[in-house]
């Protein structure tokens, strides 16, 4: 049985294997935002960038993606908590606020099957966002799903 090095391992301390291991494949965090300047508030779209592959929900180009999406953002320890935009159900989000992981989460279950039968992937939601002419029309709830 893998040992369950989140429940044990501060996020900083953890190896740079463990902490990709963390991530688990939504996709979420590869769909566009909106902030309303007048409230600050955050609105998720279902206009996902365009390396994002929508029935994988991975990133078509992860290793070199920031050659293509210089705007793309890495996740680490360091920035964890200023990206309060990451939705609530991401791993490092949980983690970070003192959460475990949840029971459809891929390193507890061994794939991602659990999760995207869950809804908490983007898979089969997207457009991409080259085919988008207002962003604002593409705003969606689903997105802020946590059910654990
Ligand atoms: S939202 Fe978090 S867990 Fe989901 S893909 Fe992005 S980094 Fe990984
Ligand atoms: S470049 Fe890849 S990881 Fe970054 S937002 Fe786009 S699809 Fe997601």
């Amino acid at each position: 049985m893998m040992t369950q090095f989140w429940t044990s391992t501060p996020l900083d301390n953890m190896t740079p294997e463990q902490w990709e291991s963390l991530c688990d494949g939504c996709g979420k965090c590869c769909l566009n935002k909106i902030i309303d300047d007048d409230t600050d508030k955050l609105y998720y779209t279902n206009a996902a960038c365009h390396l994002l592959d929508d029935e994988s929900c991975s990133c078509r180009q992860y290793p070199d993606r920031f050659t293509y999406v210089p705007e793309c953002t890495a996740i680490t320890p360091d920035n964890i908590a200023e990206l309060t935009w990451l939705p609530d159900s991401c791993a490092y989000r949980r983690l970070h606020v003192g959460k475990g992981l949840p029971s459809w989460h891929p390193l507890i279950t061994g794939s991602k099957d659990a999760m995207h039968a869950a809804g908490i992937s983007v898979q089969g939601k997207t457009v991409n966002e080259m085919k988008v002419k207002y962003l604002e029309d593409c705003i969606v709830l689903w997105p802020m799903l946590d059910i654990e």
